[in-house]
């Protein structure tokens, strides 16, 4: 047989796929590791979606996405977040953030660009710019930093090869927000260099404290800026696969041509679904919200006094403890952890090098779960410390 593509055999699987095949296997698991909001999509924006199909709204919609639909995420972006884009030519519906992240990728990327992102970073980032053919280019993160982006690493990472940088705040797997303040020491060293920054705003809604930042905010480096964004964790709707991209008229073209190939336009019935959410759904996100607002204060509470020093993430729902003084590796931990007690975390070197001595623990699930799973950790901790007394020679 003919051999497969290279780009692609050399792809890792995912870190996160790998562990939970492992804790699938087993009974009475607590999860904290799911990346998807527990609560289910709010009925009358289901209901929409039913209604549109029983009005025979069942074919393709236009290539960009329903412009009714569109005008709506540009109002809404425009009123919440200060962001500005023309729904006829700068907005583009696709499926899931996920699709929006390929797009950009593939539209701006020729063999050999260099890309930057982060260590540890979201998952699909460093294969998604792989399978355009860029090459990566990793920023380390730092826990002292709160996990931020810095203008001194941004600095000394672009080169003249840099064709853009791929960020993700609030941040999925550390939680950690970049604030205006943050984004504006940013700002000269992006519009310098000219790069594309691709700003993955997917979490923008569950951002707790203060308001979110954005670097489309800015006016002078605007046209940089690629905003991703979609309707999966802010309205519970991952199953619907919806997401859209915002950026100047020119990139928005080349990634529409990639799209009207592949795709040709997003599901239809999901688009219905989500102009009910951006109509009447902002209260159930705010309710959201508010549940893992007061989920993250207990867990976080919890870890820190068991002795897992956790710093306080701003959004998500994602907590990223620092486990190293276990003496563990941050695999070793999960999987002992899920053997020994039967709580499933991701190790955080599913997210890169930088993950290693971290867990990431997703506190989309009930509370009644968050204090078992605490108790079980809490459990786990005191049988480390007693054969770590039986046998100090184990202390690494
Ligand atoms: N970006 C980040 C940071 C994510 O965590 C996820 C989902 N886990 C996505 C993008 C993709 O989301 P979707 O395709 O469901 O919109």
């Amino acid at each position: 047989m003919k051999p497969l593509s290279k780009t692609i055999e050399n792809l890792k699987p995912s870190g996160i796929r790998k562990f939970f095949d492992l804790a699938s296997t087993m009974d009475n698991v607590i999860s904290f590791g799911v990346g998807e909001p527990d609560f289910d999509t709010p009925w009358h924006i289901c209901e929409n979606a039913v209604y549109s199909m029983s009005e025979g709204k069942t074919h393709y919609t236009a290539n960009r996405g329903l412009l009714e639909l569109r005008k709506l995420i540009a109002e809404f972006h425009r009123i919440r977040y200060d962001q500005h884009y023309n729904p006829e030519n700068e907005i583009l519906v696709t499926v899931g953030g996920s699709e929006a992240i390929d797009l950009a990728m593939r539209a701006m990327i020729n063999p050999g660009d260099e890309v930057i992102t982060m260590d540890p970073n979201y998952v699909a980032y460093t294969p998604a710019i792989e399978m355009a053919g860029g090459i990566p280019v990793i920023i380390p993160l730092e826990e002292k930093s709160e996990f931020k982006l810095t203008p001194e690493a941004l600095k000394n990472a672009i080169t003249d090869k840099t064709k853009a940088i791929l960020i993700n705040f609030p941040s999925n797997p550390t939680g950690g927000v970049m604030t205006y303040e943050d984004y504006e020491k940013l700002v000269p060293i992006i519009e310098e260099s000219g790069i594309y920054v691709v700003s993955d705003e997917i979490y923008a809604e569950l951002t707790f404290d203060g308001e979110f930042a954005s670097l489309a905010q800015f006016p002078s480096i605007r046209d940089q800026i690629v905003v991703i964004n979609g309707f999966s964790k802010a309205f519970a709707m991952t199953g619907w696969r919806l997401g859209y991209v915002m950026s100047n008229p020119n990139l928005s073209a080349a990634m529409t041509k990639i799209h009207q190939y592949i795709i040709m336009s997003a599901p239809t019935p999901a688009q219905y679904a989500a102009l009910e959410a951006m109509t009447d759904g902002l209260s159930d996100v705010s309710h959201m919200r508010n549940e893992y607002m007061n989920r993250r204060n207990l867990l976080v509470s919890r870890l820190n006094r068991m002795g897992l020093k956790t710093n306080m993430p701003h959004g998500t729902f994602y907590v990223f403890p620092n486990i190293s003084q276990t003496g563990l590796t941050s695999e070793e931990f999960c999987n002992r952890l899920v053997e020994e007690q039967r709580v499933a975390c991701v190790p955080g070197t599913a997210f890169g090098e930088k993950g290693e001595g971290f867990m990431r623990m997703s506190y989309a699930c009930s509370m009644d779960n968050i204090i078992e799973g605490c108790d079980r950790i809490e459990a786990f901790l005191a049988s480390l410390e007693q054969k770590q007394e039986e046998n100090p020679s184990n202390r690494s």
